[in-house]
């Protein structure tokens, strides 16, 4: 498969790894938002958050988790973001799931914010029901 991730996994490609276990491996990213932004990549080939597998996802966020951790006392930072991309219109650009841990500094260049749209009070209910009713 033509798949990034999946050749980094199979040494292919080379990466800078920061953690490794069974399941998982958390690397540098090669084009970082800041100095350490790490990506927490499955093993096995998922395209995204609606492929894997429960127990796998939440091994992700809790080695994510333990990165940001260990990313707080390396930089000795207190600010991190963890967020992860699903599709293209969402900014996905690798379709292997993966969880970004990206440490935040002051005056940093990363931009992660939006622009609140306005939404009438009544159909606020039918997105509440809309969703509510697909759970
Ligand atoms: P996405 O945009 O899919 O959420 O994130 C993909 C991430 O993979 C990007 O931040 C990009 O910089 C990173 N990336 C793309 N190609 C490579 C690569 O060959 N090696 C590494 N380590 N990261 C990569
Ligand atoms: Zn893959």
């Amino acid at each position: 498969m033509d798949c990034i991730f999946c050749k980094i996994l199979n040494g292919d490609i080379p990466s800078n790894k920061v953690f490794e276990n069974d399941n998982f491996i958390a690397i540098l990213d090669a084009f970082p938002a800041n100095e350490g932004h790490t990506l927490v990549i499955p093993k096995k080939h998922f395209a995204n958050i609606f492929e894997i597998d429960e127990d796998t996802l939440k091994e992700g966020y809790v080695i994510a988790k333990n990165i940001a951790d260990a990313i707080k006392k390396a930089f000795n930072i207190s600010d991190i973001n963890i967020l992860q991309n699903n599709g293209e219109l969402a900014g996905q650009t690798v379709n292997h799931f993966h969880i970004h841990v990206i440490p935040r500094v002051k005056d940093d260049n990363v931009i992660i914010k939006s622009i609140p749209v306005n939404i009438d009070s009544d159909k606020i209910k039918n997105i509440v029901d809309n969703i509510k009713s697909n759970l």
